[in-house]
């Protein structure tokens, strides 16, 4: 089921979330849907608070350009962001319209819990560090325009 997506001016957008517990009432239902809302707004992330959901989870599909990357973190923590500062342009669903660059670490290594709530721990680099960390924002409460270098649009 495709779900709205929550723009800029909803207080859900502003909550630090929660993290769940592998019995979080529907978890693959909300999952499932999740993925079909990214994938329907072209998407390349989602996260639950853009929805309305205020937990700790969210959805990516780099899984399509990067064969076996993980589409499901869940309970995130950034563990340590090493590397240069990259900045590059950033979009996101929750404010159409809207893009600027945004500083990241190049390298982050983070701890999650993948779909079947096994504790996974990786690092990511480039695109994928860059994507992660705008999604870990969301989950806690930080949009990137907070992080804005420059705007455009
Ligand atoms: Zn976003």
């Amino acid at each position: 089921m495709i779900l709205p997506i929550l723009t800029q001016e909803h207080p859900t957008l502003r909550f630090k979330t929660v993290d769940i517990m592998e019995n979080y009432p529907n978890l693959n239902t909300l999952i499932t849907d999740m993925k079909e809302t990214m994938r329907a707004a072209n998407g390349i992330g989602l996260a639950a608070s853009q929805i309305g959901e205020p937990i700790n989870l969210f959805v990516s599909c780099l899984c399509d350009y990067i064969p076996g990357f993980p589409e499901v973190f869940i309970n995130t923590k950034i563990i340590q962001m090493v590397g240069e500062t990259v900045i590059e342009n950033e979009e996101c669903l929750s404010l159409p319209g809207i893009k600027g660059k945004v500083a990241r670490a190049d390298i982050i290594q983070i701890e999650y819990f993948d779909e079947n709530f096994k504790k996974m721990n990786e690092y990511h680099h480039s695109y994928i560090a860059r994507v992660i960390q705008h999604e870990y924002d969301h989950t806690q409460g930080i949009l990137f325009i907070d992080k804005l270098i420059t705007k455009k649009g």
